[in-house]
């Protein structure tokens, strides 16, 4: 069986076309500047012909969608009444879910009769308790706005979770896990077996670590404070705590966690500090994770930060479990969010 894995973003498709259940890739490859100026590209639909004019015999179809909101608790099929849903949840992940939609329907369109299923970014973290989801705010806002914690990056805590008990040969419902997704965005996840019990991001994408460009927590009340000072308008404020913060902010050199190195080891101040304040954060977030499931048994880094930077894992890692009495294995784990999508898929299609 093979299965095409869509990520649709808003100005680019990747996609991945696996053969089931080896693993195997046939085809993959990303389409770019979908819709803007001077692009060959208009819009999902002309991306979406030029993927399929490349490869064939496509038998199911696997969507990223970034936020299922407490509507989807795990992969589904879709039908009007899914994408009815996905739209509604387009209000509060307005970036990510139309371009999402976008992709689904142009392969409905596109692959008539193609069985497709939608994997949600959240879905993994609908399991983490109401004590831990709700904020402190007024109830209502959570009845009546659905403001809540709900977090990221699930599909690849999840995969690394699963990998992690495959690895060390005990079953997931018998282990305590932290996963660490340290890439642009960064978030870090409780996984108390095999369920999320916690994460770090929250009702968007910007809460908990230090990212490439994000603030992770701040006190909220600096952000009326700083749009009074600073003169901003709700845009320019969004834009300053999402573009212009982080590591990028911090330093006021890159977002990249491979100059700041650099710049670092160079005895750069800024790029030292940030790398501190980003180390830091982590650090604590482990703490408290730890906490939360009255143990670890093991701590887990994957993304472009996790995977590849040593320095940095050791950094995190350096004595934090030393009080202890059984320590923590430590992994890396390559994350594979596509085959994690295309498995979800797989699964659901055949039962
Ligand atoms: P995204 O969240 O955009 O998927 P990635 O997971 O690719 O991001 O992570 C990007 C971060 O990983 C950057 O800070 C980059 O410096 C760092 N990084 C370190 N080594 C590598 C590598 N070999 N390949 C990609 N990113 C790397």
């Amino acid at each position: 069986m093979n299965i095409l894995v869509i990520n649709s973003g808003s100005s680019s498709i990747k996609y991945k076309l696996f053969r089931m259940s080896h693993r195997k890739i046939l085809a993959e490859g990303k389409i770019e500047h979908i819709g803007e100026e001077g692009s060959v590209v208009p819009d999902h639909y002309a991306g979406l012909k030029l993927i399929l004019n490349k490869i064939n015999s496509v038998d199911a179809v696997g969507h990223r969608v970034v936020h299922g909101a407490e509507r989807f608790k795990k992969p589904v099929l879709v039908d009007a009444s899914v994408i009815r849903k996905i739209k509604q949840c387009c209000s509060i992940a307005p970036l990510h879910n139309p371009a999402n939609l976008a992709g689904i329907l142009a392969c409905n369109r596109l692959l008539k009769g193609v069985k497709q299923v939608a994997v949600f970014d959240t879905a993994f973290h609908q399991t983490i308790p109401d004590y831990a989801y709700i904020y402190g705010l007024p109830y209502e806002l959570y009845t009546r706005l659905r403001i809540r914690k709900y977090g990221f990056h699930g599909t690849s805590h999840e995969y690394v979770a699963h990998e992690t008990a495959r690895i060390l040969k005990t079953r997931l419902d018998k282990l305590k896990i932290i996963t660490c997704h340290l890439g642009n965005g960064c978030s870090i996840t409780a996984v108390d077996k095999g369920k999320s019990v916690d994460t770090s991001m929250g009702f968007t994408p910007l809460e908990g670590l230090v990212m490439g460009t994000r603030c992770g927590d701040v006190d909220p009340a600096l952000i009326t404070h700083i749009m009074k000072k600073k003169k901003l308008d709700i845009a320019r404020m969004d834009n300053l705590l999402n573009k212009e913060s982080g590591l990028k902010g911090i330093s006021g050199i890159s977002n990249d966690m491979r100059t700041l190195e650099e710049k670092s080891r160079a005895g750069n101040k800024r790029a030292r500090l940030a790398l501190e304040i980003f180390v830091y954060r982590i650090r604590k977030y482990i703490g408290a994770y730890t906490a939360v499931m009255s143990g670890c048994d093991a701590l887990v880094f994957t993304g472009g930060i996790g995977e590849n930077q040593r320095d940095i894992r050791q950094r995190i890692a350096k004595n934090i479990f030393k009080h202890l009495r059984k320590k923590p294995k430590i992994l890396v784990i390559p994350t594979n969010e596509e085959l994690m999508i295309a498995r979800q898929t797989y699964q659901l299609i055949n039962g």
